[in-house]
């Protein structure tokens, strides 16, 4: 479909943009953070509670049939959008950040032992650095980090000298959520694998913008969040390889993740059920799976190009202005725009575009080491989505205008 020539329309999909903030009609630009839902979304979750609430995999009653048919239903959607090889390679989670530390969890139990190394990179959000802390400090292994330009580019001549015989694993990010670099995380994998080094990719920020394929890049792990897919709160996605999850040990402990318990042995579910302790948020799931259809539907790469237009339109128009300092110039970027205005701090200047309707994210946005990287406490960061316009932009670039004068 195309965006542009259908933009009304889309954005009638999302109740919320209609909304005035402080009398302003409300311009929504930190996507990144989260993004809105659409109606068909918004109504999966009334279906889901209204029609069709009862717990999964455990009845033999007719709702519980449903509920299940749905949550599974929605794993397939799942496969089929990242183009894993099966479904039960899908891993519900509570988001990128739960997926994370479930394969920091089980993968380092699992495989990782005291002066063993991992890699991340320089510009990682801070959940694709903690919990390989915690891990460092359960495990005494070594954190290695890949570090970026001036552009906010990886340096892989760099990464290619952090390999040693003791790295076990690689985990970086596909898009970052601070510079909008897209990473050529399929040829960072091709260097990592023949080095027989498995590789997570952080897809929070690259899976609701361009077409991801798992087994074209070659993933050994792919983890996203639904609610910056348009998708609801606390659900998300791991994706594993079957082989790393079959070896790798169970994460939480509890119902639905086990075989056979018994005081003297337990022993635990096939996959994905090993790794789903619990009732999992089949409400979620289903509205996930509703999320995906909408994307699909106006097609990943429309959505794509749109963006692309989106970023070059804003990036033009806020470099007019002047005195605007980006952060993350990568010729392969997508549409998150982090920049300082003039001496202006970023919180006065996002607290004060607030009150002309404008929401835009201000600070480290969760990943500390890029702003030391740059020496800087924080940015201004405008994100955008599918929904977004150029009149939009026009105002946010009016709005800083604005706030220029006043300073
Ligand atoms: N990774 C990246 C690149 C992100 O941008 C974010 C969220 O902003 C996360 C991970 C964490 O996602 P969540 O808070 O949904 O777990």
């Amino acid at each position: 479909m195309d965006i542009l020539t259908n933009i009304e329309s889309i954005r009638a999909d999302f109740p919320i943009l209609t909304q005035t903030v402080h009398n302003r009609p409300l311009v929504y630009l930190d996507n990144a953070a989260t993004t809105q839902k659409p109606w068909s979304v918004i109504k999966k979750i009334e279906e889901g509670y209204t029609q069709q609430n009862a717990n999964v995999h455990r009845g033999v009653h007719f709702l519980s049939q449903m509920a299940t048919e749905a949550h599974e239903a929605a794993r397939a959607t799942v496969q089929q959008f990242l183009g894993a090889a099966h479904a039960h390679e899908i891993i519900f989670t509570r988001g990128t950040t739960e997926s994370i530390n479930l394969v920091a969890h089980s993968f380092g139990e699992t495989f990782l032992q005291t002066g063993d190394e991992i890699i991340v990179s320089e510009m990682e959000h801070h959940s694709n650095i903690v919990p390989w802390q915690l891990l460092q400090q359960r495990k005494g292994i070594v954190i290695k980090v890949i570090p970026f330009n001036e552009q906010g580019e990886l340096d892989l001549e760099a990464l290619a000298s952090l390999f040693t015989d003791r790295t076990k694993l690689l985990a970086v990010t596909h898009v970052s959520n601070v510079l909008g670099t897209v990473n050529p995380v399929k040829d960072i994998i091709a260097m990592a694998h023949v080095r027989q080094v498995p590789v997570l990719i952080d897809g929070a920020q690259s899976v609701p913008h361009i077409a991801v394929n798992v087994q074209d890049l070659d993933a050994d792990f792919y983890v996203f969040s639904g609610h910056k897919i348009y998708g609801p709160t606390g659900i998300g996605v791991l994706y594993g390889k079957e082989k790393w999850l079959n070896a790798m040990v169970p994460y939480q402990g509890g119902g639905e993740m086990i075989a056979q318990v018994s005081f003297e042995k337990t022993t635990f579910n096939e996959l994905p059920y090993k790794f789903e302790a619990g009732t999992p948020d089949f409400i979620g799931s289903t509205a996930l799976a509703e999320a995906i259809r909408y994307v699909q539907n106006i097609g990943m790469d429309q959505i794509a190009a749109y963006e692309t237009y989106l970023l070059n339109y804003a990036t033009d128009k806020l470099q007019q202005l002047g005195d605007v300092r980006f952060f993350g110039t990568s010729l392969h970027k997508s549409a998150v725009i982090s920049m300082q205005v003039g001496n202006i701090h970023h919180y006065d200047m996002g607290t004060l575009l607030d009150k002309l309707g404008i929401a835009l994210r201000t600070g480290h946005h969760c990943a500390q080491p890029i702003m030391k990287h740059y020496g800087i406490e924080g940015t201004l960061r405008a994100s955008f989505a599918l929904y977004n316009t150029t009149a939009e932009i026009d105002a946010l670039v009016a709005g800083i205008a604005r706030v220029k004068q006043l300073f």
